[in-house]
């Protein structure tokens, strides 16, 4: 057994090698995470990745002869249907970052401001109350539907009104529970 090893290193990072969609260089595309790397705690980088090489042998079918016409497909790809994954994931990070600080200082939890991470912060704790929303949750978790284009409108709905007395309720322990430990 070996002491606590940190796991560090561990940033977010995206490139976009056609920025306003006009390309910087031709005859390179990124893919996965050379293209794109999050935390892993979610534990999505496979799929995505096996996801966007699927893509990138969709595109070489159809644009490699033209480098330009190439690069500028790839580019609305990668935009269109990986790039919200990434800031999503992002945003979901952020607010999870702002919500243990606020149980380390013992403050009051914010809500999150970005609305696909405020989305998924009420469906994790409405989840355990509501066989739908539990659905809707792991099409999220399994990247079959984005948080902010979630196809379940009830559950998308209940989960946003029944968060706050799920809040109240407190599945976890907070700071005053903790502190006895102490
Ligand atoms: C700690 C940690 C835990 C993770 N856990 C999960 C998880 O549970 N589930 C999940 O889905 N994802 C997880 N991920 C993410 C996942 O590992 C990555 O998203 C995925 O491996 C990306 O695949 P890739 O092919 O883009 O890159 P990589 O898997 O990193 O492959 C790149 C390869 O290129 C090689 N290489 C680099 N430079 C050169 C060079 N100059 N010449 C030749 N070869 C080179 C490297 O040696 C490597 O083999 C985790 C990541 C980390 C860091």
């Amino acid at each position: 057994m070996t002491g606590i090893l940190p796991m560090a290193g561990i940033l977010d990072r995206c490139r976009r090698l056609a920025p306003d969609g006009r390309p910087v260089v031709t005859g390179l595309a990124v893919v996965a995470d050379a293209w794109a790397c999050t935390n892993p705690s979610l534990g999505r980088g496979i799929a995505l990745g096996l996801f966007h090489a699927k893509r990138l042998r969709d595109v070489i079918r159809t644009e490699l002869a033209d480098p330009h016409a190439f690069a500028v497909t790839w580019d609305s790809v990668t935009e269109t249907e990986l790039a919200p994954w990434y800031q999503a994931t992002v945003a979901g990070d952020r607010a999870r970052l702002a919500d243990i600080e606020a149980a380390r200082t013992g403050s009051e939890r914010p809500r999150p401001s970005d609305p696909a991470a405020a989305l998924v912060v009420a469906f994790a704790r409405a989840m355990a109350h509501d066989p739908d929303i539990f659905r809707a949750y792991m099409e999220i978790a399994g990247c079959l539907t984005l948080p902010a284009s979630c196809s379940h409108g009830r559950a998308s709905s209940t989960a946003s009104s029944r968060s706050p007395g799920v809040m109240r309720w407190r599945c976890h322990p907070g700071r005053r529970e903790t502190s006895c430990y102490g």
